[in-house]
């Protein structure tokens, strides 16, 4: 029986156990694993949900009882601390001497801690385990303001958990000109950084920082062109720094830039010493990302059976590792795949970039336009898997490249597009290398639900970034066998979408974790965090706050209005129909004044007001409410306006009442949740001055009533909305749109506006003339009946959080002086108001 250790007990140390237990003959070995940190191996990639209630235990891998059950001596809060590879002993600090056949470094990073001035004083920490993160939430109690160093992959994580934590202003320092340098080309850096200063995130880059100011304890840090800036909190996420110390004192091979010399097989220049993951230096590099420690533990664990054990015989060779990734950086997608800085003259490019929306996408295309080798998405990334599949595949791009850069195109997808076109060997999960033929065969052998299929195969069970596709896959396999396709939400329940609105509705259930708690299982995840909460939100149509829905959805309902550029919020109450009384328009240009804001006429036919202090909404809101306002939801994912054109009161060609129908639309609809924000227009004759085609519920007045047309949209994708049904009565109208709406609601995916919705619908417009007008699924009547009560719950939500005290507590923004603004916003003159002055 040959004696292996294994020092470290992280992501990677971990995995090699699991795979060698799953390979080896049992019997054939002995395992001891030593680990530092006092706690079994937990998933440190999902370290930040930590902070949002995840628990210690919910992140471990596998309990300690596991270890046991396989035979596995665990000693944690046990580091090695000498390697004697002549008498093959490895001693601990607490003394333990054992000896070794084969020794395993799987001894991870640390953070790396730069040179600066006054980085020991109290307040300063490093994000990296789940007792630093214990130290900075015990920290954190009196913090207003913390600064990252590091505006990378794990700075910005930091950044997010800073966020979580609560503390009222973080600012993210980085010494490139530009967030995410390894990943981002510079207009990419820009646009994330655009997003995350909206997110609330005070973002410096260019900045070197010099050292740490204060006695003992931080007050704030100095940078070299000795400007300064004032923080209570400081945490160092610059990168890291591979643990080979123990190894290097063993006299083993170390990498110019650190790390413990492997070669294709994981061994180190010692044959019975193999070092995998985040330690290892490979081909001279070190690989910060958890699927190459995990490829590498694979990789070990064959070398070793095949070499010293007994077991399936199948070398593997670790060759490097493509380092694509994509994350959601507090809630913005950001993904990089392949080489992102290909200049003109080794790539053409396609570049898109919508300022407004603050997306932009570069790919990078083979000077021949055949090849995809590389690309970066800020702001939207759906297309991610997708690309790399295309790029890690060598597949031969379509013609349409703008069907690359566009998620949902009507029409045929291009040649090779979609799970179907990929080969058999494409590597679906690269955390656990894991085909597309793995996956379909699993399917094929009766693991149907990716549930199942994660059991099976382990795909999907490390970063989760492949998980749609595995659902894709799932229905694809079991679509070809002529098999019924589960449409379940996810791994935490086991329900379509429609039937969990009808258990919450039922059950009155009115929280998240009401929800799973009665049925669903585990944690649950981002997939059916926000389908629930958008469900809830729709269902009660309660006032979003009372229940913490807001934490679910859009980080804008927090505080029921829009984040603005520089820290600031939009206030902007609802015009229904665009019509507006003198004294009303009185009210909003003396609310304007007295808390100066910035106002302007938006193309809804409604006017915002920008610029508010956190704590001046609900004195603003006050006075607005008190001359007749509502709250404008322009924050929320619900109806925002009904434009309407004049219209026959006054135009001369108007067959209809436009303004009036418009005015009772909005008020009926108004507050509403639904998957994306929902916009309408009502025009008085075919001419169409208010643009109803480009809206998601449009009504067009004719001869004999009104034409209504779904699903348009402005925006990035514009898309005209498609007539449903033709010259209805006021009434009609009114009911064809509750049910529109109710199926939309039902069956749409979060975020998904009603053209999307309509593009993915099987059988199109035509089918949902079905649904809506013939009711082919018996539905509509019950679906109006449900309309009605969901609308009869409607309350604005400013007046509900003006009147109950605990909600209002919220709008400030220092806790123990709820009446001061944020000193740091600033605004300079513009036209005669102001716009907010740009961030140093
Ligand atoms: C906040 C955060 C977010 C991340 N997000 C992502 C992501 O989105 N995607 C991704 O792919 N990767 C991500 N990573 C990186 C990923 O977590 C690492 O790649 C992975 O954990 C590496 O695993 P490892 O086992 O090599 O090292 P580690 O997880 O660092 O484990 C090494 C272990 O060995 C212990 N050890 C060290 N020396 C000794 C000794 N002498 N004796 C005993 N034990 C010792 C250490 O204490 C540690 O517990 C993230 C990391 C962090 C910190
Ligand atoms: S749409 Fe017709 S009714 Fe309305 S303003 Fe234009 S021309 Fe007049």
């Amino acid at each position: 029986m040959k004696k292996i250790i294994v020092i470290g007990n992280g992501m990677v140390g971990y995995k090699f156990c699991e795979k060698l237990v799953a390979k080896a003959v049992k019997g054939s070995y002995h395992m001891t694993v030593f680990g530092e940190e006092s706690r079994p191996a937990y998933d440190r990639v999902h370290l930040t949900s930590y902070i949002n209630g995840t628990s210690a235990a919910e992140l471990t891998l596998a309990s300690e009882a596991w270890y046991e059950s396989h035979g596995i001596d665990l000693h944690l809060g046990d580091p090695a601390r000498k390697i004697d590879r002549t008498a093959k002993t490895v001693v601990t600090e607490k003394g333990l001497e054992l000896t070794y056949d084969i020794l395993v470094m799987a001894t991870g990073s640390a953070a790396m801690v730069p040179p600066i001035h006054g980085v020991e004083k109290t307040g300063v920490f490093v994000y990296r385990t789940i007792d630093d993160l214990d130290k900075i939430v015990g920290y954190a109690a009196g913090v207003k303001k913390a600064a990252v160093l590091g505006g990378g992959l794990l700075g910005l994580e930091a950044a997010k958990a800073m966020v979580d934590i609560g503390i009222e202003k973080t600012y993210v320092i980085e010494f490139a000109p530009k967030l995410m340098p390894r990943q981002l080309d510079d207009t990419g850096g820009a646009v994330l950084r655009s997003k995350l200063s909206a997110l609330g995130l005070r973002v410096h880059t260019r900045k070197h920082t010099y050292q740490v100011l204060g006695k003992d304890r931080i007050t704030g840090i100095q940078f070299v062109d000795e400007s300064e800036l004032s923080v209570d909190m400081l945490v160092i996420s610059t990168g890291i720094n591979a643990r080979d110390e123990l190894a290097r004192d063993a006299g083993l091979p170390t990498g110019t830039r650190g790390g413990i010399v492997v070669d294709d097989t994981m061994r180190t220049e010692d044959p019975a010493i193999y070092a995998i993951g985040e330690c290892a230096a490979h081909g001279g590099m070190i690989y910060g990302l958890v699927a190459p420690g995990y490829d590498m533990a694979e990789v070990a664990v064959t070398h070793i059976i095949m070499h010293h054990l007994d077991g399936e015989k199948k070398q593997r060779l670790f060759t490097g590792f493509d380092m694509s990734t994509k994350l959601k950086l507090i809630g913005v997608d950001v993904a990089s795949f392949g080489d992102p800085f290909l200049t003109a003259d080794k790539a053409q490019h396609v570049i898109y970039e919508d300022k407004v929306n603050g997306i932009y996408k570069r790919l990078n295309i083979s000077l021949d336009g055949k090849y995809l080798l590389g690309g970066v998405m800020v702001g939207e990334a759906s297309q991610y898997n997708n690309l790399l599949q295309y790029y890690k595949n060598n597949m031969l791009l379509p013609n349409a490249l703008e069907s690359l850069v566009f998620s949902e195109q009507k029409g045929d997808k291009p040649a090779g597009m979609g799970l179907e076109g990929l080969p058999d060997g494409a590597l679906i999960c690269s955390c656990e290398g894991v085909t597309k033929a793995d996956i379909c065969q699993a399917v094929n052998d009766g693991h149907e639900s990716v549930d199942e299929i994660k059991k099976c195969t382990k795909a999907g069970t490390g970063c989760g970034g492949c998980v749609p596709m595995l659902k894709d896959l799932a229905a694809i396999t079991l679509k070809a066998q002529g098999k019924a396709i589960h449409m379940e939400i996810c791994e935490h329940f086991t329900y379509t979408r429609q039937q969990l609105y009808d258990l919450i509705k039922l059950e009155h259930l009115r929280a998240y974790d009401e929800v799973l708690e009665k049925h669903g299982k585990g944690d649950g995840c981002e997939v059916c965090k926000p389908v629930v909460s958008s469900l809830i939100a729709s269902i009660s149509n309660e006032m979003i706050l009372r229940q913490n829905n807001d934490t679910a959805q859009d980080s804008n309902d927090r505080f029921l209005a829009n984040i603005q550029k520089g820290g600031s919020y939009s206030v902007v109450p609802r015009i229904p129909g665009g019509e507006i009384t003198p004294d009303k328009l009185l009210t909003i240009g003396t609310v304007a004044k007295k808390y100066n804001l910035y106002t302007k006429i938006t193309g809804g036919q409604r006017i915002d007001m920008f610029g508010a202090h956190l704590s001046d909404l609900p004195l603003i809101w006050k006075e607005l409410i008190d001359a007749g306002f509502e709250s404008g939801h322009a924050y929320g994912k619900s109806l925002r306006t009904v434009k309407s054109c004049v219209g026959s009161t006054w135009c001369r060609f108007g067959l209809h009442d436009s303004v009036s129908f418009a005015i009772k639309i909005e008020n009926r609809y108004k507050g509403l949740r639904t998957p994306h924000k929902i916009k309408s227009a009502v025009s008085g004759c075919i001419r169409e001055c208010a643009e109803a085609q480009s809206k998601d519920f449009g009504i067009i007045a004719t001869e004999k009533g009104w034409n209504l047309y779904v699903c348009g949209n402005g925006g990035s994708k514009p898309q005209h909305a498609l007539l449903l049904a033709q010259d209805l009565d006021s009434d009609t109208c009114i009911r064809y749109i509750d049910r529109f709406l109710m199926y939309y609601i039902k069956t749409a995916d979060p975020l998904t506006r009603t053209a999307t919705w309509l593009n993915k619908l099987e059988g199109g417009i035509d089918y949902l003339r079905k649904v809506v007008v013939e009711d082919c699924l018996g539905k509509g009547l019950e679906w109006e009946a449900e309309m009605q009560a969901i609308l009869e719950h409607y309350e604005c939500e400013w007046k509900a959080a003006i009147e109950d005290p605990v909600i209002r507590k919220r709008f400030s923004h220092f806790v123990n002086a709820p009446e001061e603004r944020d000193p740091t916003i600033e605004f300079v003159a513009m036209r005669d108001q102001k716009r907010v002055a740009e961030w140093q």
